[in-house]
């Protein structure tokens, strides 16, 4: 961690601040942040102790000072209430309660200077609105005004930048890109930021707080290519994680490395201490090997209310079967399969007949570090004559009206990427899952080809559509309706543990040859394969 700033106010920083005994020998400039706006407060060095003229008190607090013959003492007032201050032994007395600043007052030229700890451990006692002191940006935050602190970190991995923000507490944000830029910027009165040195050249120049507002660009670097936005899990501590990935090289004769979007393995190590935010991110490039270790399945719909424009029970057959539990009961059964056939850990996002909101479907993928995430569905037409599986991934743009009805029905349907002067501003990790298109393709093809082999499909067998419920999944990802509930012959079949057993075979299949190819990937790439992964490590508690 280098430069201390605000956002919107210059604070050169002391030195050396250790919050117990804090010595200094440079003038200090404190910013006090309240809804009138922002004043500077500067304090000098004595003896290795950051302190504060009475003058400056006054000036910025409105506190009155004067020397009370009587009692010898300091007496400060503010508000109407006084603080009478011992100059030989620093006690200071507040309507009957003693407190010990750090170090007596001391008498110079220009009159009385008290230890800056006067503000925190006596003047906050009587102040209203609260104050709050916070030395390690210099910043004293009077009453509610919203100004969270912003701990901005880079971690430069090959190809690969993450710009990290620690965020308390969590604020609402935007990330918007710019010419040469990305901005995030904070819905605040101020920021209490603190920017790590910018150490990845290639990919990010600079880190800046933009003055006069709460916003922080990263500069792109020349190798810049691409950038993707990972929002970690809730939590006192908000973790936004901004990645800029490297543009694609000519090939040089080297094998080509992994493209970007190919699913990561979790990244091994230490498990992060109680309390940290536990971030989404994962690798998405560099010497892991990619594979299939945890499936997420979404088995759609569930309860009995309507959320979000989705129905809760999913549409109904003629025979009165719902979706919900035709959904339910196959994502059981392909669970049970995943993991005996291809010793992966497979995930429900319910387990139950309950209410799953659509984005918290994808939340639980991406908490979960999911490499592949399936959501199941029956289809429905106001016809009883369609009939067959179809298989869908993610599009923002280009998708038929058919389409787009299917994503209609299976929750709110996403605006258009292109048009207009739309600016991409929606919050960043609702695209988490444009990274993984590519492969979702591949998935989506392979589950075609796996379903064809078993059972009837639509002529529309591989659509795309603006699915809400793949949009922030931070992996490839597919939506399957295997089948139209609304046709009585197939609402029939789908009933059938026989019918059942054959879709969940066809998708236990398509997950394998996934694996296939990627694994053949890791094979022809240089370099030693890592560790294999637990087989099955326990699934990360849900956000709820
Ligand atoms: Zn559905």
């Amino acid at each position: 961690m280098l430069a201390v700033a605000l956002a919107a106010a210059v604070v050169v920083s002391g030195r050396g601040q250790a919050p117990a005994q804090p010595t200094t020998t440079t003038s200090t400039v404190w910013t006090v942040i309240s809804t009138d706006g922002r004043r500077p407060m500067a304090t000098t060095p004595s003896n290795g102790r950051e302190m504060v003229t009475t003058d400056e008190l006054g000036r910025v607090f409105g506190v009155e000072f004067r020397e009370d013959p009587l009692t010898r003492g300091l007496s400060l007032t503010v508000q109407g209430k006084t603080i009478v201050i011992s100059p030989t032994t620093g006690l200071a007395s507040i309507g009957g309660r003693v407190v010990t600043l750090s170090t007596p007052p001391v008498r110079g030229e220009r009159g009385w200077s008290l230890p800056m700890d006067v503000v925190d451990r006596a003047l906050a006692l009587v102040y209203q609105p609260r104050l709050d002191v916070r030395p390690a940006t210099h910043l004293i935050v009077v009453g509610d005004t919203r100004v969270p602190r912003v701990q901005v970190r880079l971690e430069n991995q090959p190809r690969l930048a993450r710009v990290h923000f620690d965020v308390t507490p969590a604020t609402p944000h935007t990330v918007v890109v710019e010419p040469g830029r990305i901005i995030v910027r904070f819905d605040a009165t101020a920021l209490d930021l603190e920017l790590a040195a910018a150490g990845a050249p290639d990919l990010v120049l600079a880190l800046r707080a933009l003055p006069n507002t709460t916003a922080v660009a990263i500069d792109e670097g020349p190798r810049y290519g691409t950038y993707r936005v990972v929002e970690g899990a809730e939590g006192p501590t908000h973790r936004t994680t901004v990645e800029l990935i490297a543009a694609e090289t000519p090939a040089t004769g080297q094998p080509a490395p992994a493209t970007p979007g190919l699913p990561g393995q979790p990244t091994p190590g230490q498990p992060a201490p109680p309390g940290t935010p536990a971030p989404e991110t994962k690798p998405v490039l560099g010497p892991e090997a990619p594979s299939i270790h945890t499936v997420v399945i979404d088995p759609g719909h569930g309860g009995d209310v309507d959320v979000e424009g989705v129905r809760g029970p999913g549409a109904r057959g003629p025979a009165g079967t719902f979706e919900k539990h035709v959904t339910l009961t196959i994502a059981r059964m392909l669970k049970s399969a995943l993991e005996a056939r291809l010793g992966v850990r497979a995930l429900l996002t319910r387990e139950d007949d309950r209410t799953v909101y659509l984005d918290e479907r994808a939340a639980f993928a991406n908490n979960n570090k999911a490499d592949l995430f399936i959501s199941l569905h029956l289809n429905a037409s106001v016809s009883q004559k369609p009939s067959g599986a179809e298989v869908f991934f993610l599009s923002l743009d280009g998708y038929s009206p058919e389409a787009r009805r299917v994503a209609q029905m299976e929750g709110a349907v996403l605006p258009s990427a292109t048009g207009g002067d739309r600016t991409i501003e929606m919050m960043l990790w609702e695209m988490a899952q444009l990274q993984h298109l590519e492969q979702s393709a591949v998935v989506a093809g392979l589950v075609e080809q796996t379903l064809r082999s078993r059972v009837k499909m639509s002529p529309r067998a591989i659509q795309q559509a603006p699915f809400r419920v793949l949009v922030g999944a931070n992996m490839p990802a597919v939506l399957v309706e295997v089948g139209f509930i609304s046709n009585p012959d197939e609402e029939k079949l789908l009933g059938t543990h026989a019918y059942q057993l054959r879709l969940v075979d066809a998708l236990v299949d398509a997950v394998g040859r996934y694996r296939t190819q990627l694994q053949s990937r890791r094979s022809a790439a240089p370099g030693p394969a890592p560790a294999a992964a637990p087989s099955t490590p326990p699934p990360a508690p849900r956000t709820p």
